[in-house]
């Protein structure tokens, strides 16, 4: 049967609502939406193209959790709370076992946070897919990547590094349905949307890191016009990826590697003696340097200052 006869979004994808303030979703010409009063509307997407956002043969599940997670990530580093979502599917045939492992997995994570998808559209190409997700965040709360001052703490979130290891086992050949918590890692990253909560109004910036810690803290310092300092020895640099690595290897994929959807933060000195005690109970969060007067961002090692080599792991960046 050819695509266009018949709606797949329609088949695959309408459930029924779960949201009051979706008025009309899925199967109309458009949605009808209602945004809470007082809140800012904050929206993101993001595209994965298959190759080079994730790895060709790329089970459904992960490519339709990834193609979520990815927008989810965005809204958490804006410390929103996310409601709805539309998707776009260009796909070169229909298979519908690929299609249910799809849907499987951007539902579960959907229903994880409370999102529900009131639209989408399918045509027939390469395999291409488009999310866009929708969320609210009182305006004066939002996090912005522009707000860091020198004598700001730097902190990031989880373990940054392991999904760049779990892809890398899959380049070389590792099987997509293993278990490995590193491959694993990387198929079902989960974004960090409780985190970003309890940020708002508390960081005084923030991002996630989506290309890789080093890169995406530049666009934080450069949005914020300081520069940071990272001491690399407190970098987080978990017992998974020290043992499949080694320490200087775990340390370049901790700065270099992508898809982990950490958070980057920064809280004022104060904010930190007040706040950091009660976040680390809550969430893995690491202190891993400061902000201070400049451009751009130094790495340090007892003391020094060092260059750190992508060119081992250029392909993660
Ligand atoms: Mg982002």
């Amino acid at each position: 049967m050819a695509l266009g006869e018949f709606d797949l979004i329609d088949r695959f994808f309408r459930r029924p609502s779960r949201r009051s303030d979706v008025l009309l979703g899925v199967g109309d010409d458009a949605a009808l939406l209602e945004p809470p009063a007082g809140r800012a509307l904050v929206a993101a997407t993001d595209t994965l193209v298959e190759g080079r956002h994730f790895l060709h043969g790329a089970p459904g599940r992960s490519v339709g959790h990834q193609a979520l997670a990815v927008n989810l990530s965005d809204l958490a580093a804006m410390g929103a709370d996310p409601a709805w979502a539309l998707l776009s599917l260009s796909l070169p045939e229909v298979r519908e076992d690929w299609l249910e492992d799809f849907a499987l997995g951007f539902h579960v994570l959907a229903d994880t946070h409370g999102v529900e998808l009131v639209g989408g559209d399918t045509v027939r190409g390469p395999l291409v897919v488009t999310v866009e997700v929708l969320g609210f965040v009182e305006p004066a709360l939002a996090l912005r990547r522009s707000g860091a001052q020198p004598g700001d703490v730097l902190f990031v979130s989880g373990s940054p590094g392991e999904a760049a290891a779990g892809l890398e086992m899959l380049r070389r050949g590792g099987s997509m349905d293993s278990d490995d918590p590193l491959v694993l890692r990387y198929l079902y990253a989960q974004p960090r949307l409780e985190l970003g909560r309890a940020l708002r109004g508390r960081a005084s910036a923030a991002m996630d890191v989506s290309d890789g810690l080093l890169g995406d803290l530049g666009k934080l310092c450069a949005a914020s016009g300081v520069c940071a300092r990272i001491d690399l020895a407190e970098l987080p640099v978990s017992d998974r990826l020290l043992a499949a690595h080694g320490r200087e290897a775990s340390e370049r994929l901790v700065l270099l590697g992508g898809d982990d959807y950490e958070l980057l933060f920064t809280l004022s000195a104060a904010e930190a003696d007040r706040g950091q005690a009660e976040l680390r109970r809550d969430f893995p969060i690491t202190r891993i340097g400061e902000i201070e007067a400049g451009r751009g961002v130094l790495c340090e090692r007892d003391g020094l200052v060092v260059q750190v080599a992508g060119g081992g792991y250029d392909h993660f960046a």
